[in-house]
C-alpha cells in the first residue's frame, strides 16, 4: 500500500540501522514524543536494534493518557445527567475516572455515543434540538482543527444546544517541562510529525536552542522512526543541536495556515494540568471569549468532584520516562487493558498499552 509499504522495507531498514551502529559512539537517550510513534517502536521492536546504550524514552504524547482526571470525572458528571447526549471517540470511554469510566455511565442508562466526528455531535446536536450534545475534544494540536471547525459552525448555523468539554494540550510547552525537569535523561527529540504537519516547524528552533537538543520532525512508519533515530544520533554525535525536518511529506515547515487560523479564532492558551504529570503553564488551549457559551464547563456548573488516582498507577512516571511500563508491579498482573487502572493501558496510543500488546509474553515470564 502506497506510504506504508515502502516505509516498511526491511532492506532499507537493516541499511538505516547499519547507519545508526556506524555512527554511534557513546549511550545517547532519545525521546518519541508521539504516542503513535511509541507504538511503532515496541511493534516493530525498533529500540531493540539500536546499538547499545542508545535507548528509546517513551513521551508523554498520548492525548488519552494525558487529559486530567478532574476532566474525566466532569465528563463522567455531565454524561450522567439527563437529557445530555455525551459524545466522544471510542478510546475514552474506558479511560478510568476516580471511580467509574463513561461504559458505566452507558451501561447505568447515560445516553453515551461514540462517533467518529465531532462534526457527528453536531449532527445529533441538529437532529435532536430538545437534548444537550456533549462534545469530548481532547488531544494535541492534530485534533484541535476538527474541533474549532465544529464550534464555528455551531455558531453559525444557531445550534444553541451544541457544546464542547475542552481539554487540548500543546505539544512545545510540554518539550520545555521536560528539560527543565530535574529529573531529565533526555538528550534529543524525535517531534511528533502529525502536529507539526498542522502547526509547522517554526515553534522548533528556539526549544533546539535554548535547551541545546536536537528535535527532529519525524513519521511513524518504520523507516521514519529509524530515519529521525539516525538524523538524532547523528547531531548528538558532531555536537550539533538543530531543528531537522525527517517527514517532509506530510510536514510543510509553514504547518497548515488554514488550520492555523482557525485555532487561532475558536482556541487561546491556557494553562493544562497533564494527567500523571501537574501543570504545565500555557500548555493548553480552551475556547475563547468570543465561543464561551458553547464551553460545556461553563454550561454544566459541575462541582463537589473529589479525583483519587490508583494508589497502584505510576503512569505519571511512564509519561515522563521516569520508568518503562514492566517496572511498575501492577503492569499485566492487576492492570490489563480489559481492567486498566491508568490511561496509558487504555489508549491505543498508551506506553502501558504498547507494552503489554507487543512484549507481554517476554515481559511477564522474565519477571522475577
Ligand atoms: S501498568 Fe497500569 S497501573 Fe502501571 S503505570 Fe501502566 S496504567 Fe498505571
Amino acid at each position: 500500500m502506497k506510504y506504508l509499504d515502502e516505509f516498511s522495507d526491511p532492506d532499507l531498514a537493516a541499511r538505516l540501522v547499519e547507519q545508526i551502529h556506524a555512527v554511534t559512539t557513546r549511550p545517547w537517550a532519545l525521546m518519541e514524543v508521539c504516542g503513535g510513534q511509541t507504538h511503532s517502536i515496541i511493534r516493530h521492536g525498533i529500540d531493540q536494534l539500536l546499538p547499545d546504550g542508545v535507548e528509546m524514552i517513551h513521551g508523554p504524547g498520548c492525548p488519552v493518557c494525558v487529559t486530567p482526571l478532574e476532566t474525566i470525572d466532569r465528563a463522567l458528571a455531565i454524561a450522567a445527567q439527563p437529557g445530555v447526549v455525551f459524545c466522544s471517540f471510542g478510546d475514552m470511554l474506558r479511560v478510568p475516572g476516580s471511580s467509574q469510566d463513561l461504559f458505566s455511565i452507558k451501561s447505568a442508562g447515560g445516553d453515551v455515543r461514540v462517533v467518529y466526528s465531532p462534526l457527528d455531535a453536531l449532527r445529533l446536536a441538529r437532529e435532536n434540538p430538545d437534548r444537550e450534545v456533549v462534545f469530548f475534544g481532547i488531544g494535541f494540536e492534530t485534533t484541535a482543527p476538527a474541533n474549532a471547525m465544529t464550534v464555528y459552525q455551531a455558531q453559525r448555523q444557531g445550534i444553541a444546544n451544541f457544546s464542547l468539554l475542552v481539554s487540548h494540550v500543546l505539544v512545545p510547552p510540554a518539550i520545555a517541562a521536560i528539560m527543565e525537569s530535574p529529573s531529565c535523561r533526555v538528550q534529543a527529540f524525535l517531534a511528533a510529525g502529525h502536529v507539526c504537519s498542522v502547526m509547522g516547524t517554526s515553534q522548533y528552533p528556539p526549544l533546539a536552542d535554548r535547551y541545546g537538543v536536537p528535535i527532529v520532525v519525524t513519521g511513524f512508519e518504520p523507516l521514519d522512526i529509524l530515519e529521525g533515530i539516525r538524523r538524532t544520533v547523528t547531531q548528538l554525535e558532531e555536537g550539533r543541536h538543530e531543528l531537522e525536518n525527517a517527514y517532509p511529506r506530510a510536514v510543510p515547515d509553514e504547518g497548515n495556515p488554514t488550520a492555523m487560523a482557525m485555532l487561532r479564532d475558536v482556541f487561546e492558551v491556557t494553562d493544562r494540568t497533564w494527567r500523571g504529570i501537574g501543570m504545565i503553564p500555557g500548555s493548553g488551549w480552551k475556547l475563547s471569549e468570543r465561543y464561551a457559551d458553547l464551553d460545556a464547563e461553563r454550561r454544566f456548573s459541575v462541582t463537589d468532584l473529589h479525583t483519587a488516582e490508583s494508589p497502584l498507577c505510576r503512569s505519571g512516571e511512564v509519561l515522563q520516562g521516569l520508568i518503562k511500563p514492566h517496572e511498575c508491579a501492577a503492569f499485566g498482573q492487576e492492570c490489563t487493558p480489559r481492567r486498566p487502572l491508568g490511561a496509558t493501558m487504555v489508549s491505543s496510543e498508551g506506553a502501558c498499552a504498547a507494552y503489554y500488546t507487543y512484549r507481554r509474553l517476554d515481559l511477564l515470564t522474565t519477571s522475577p
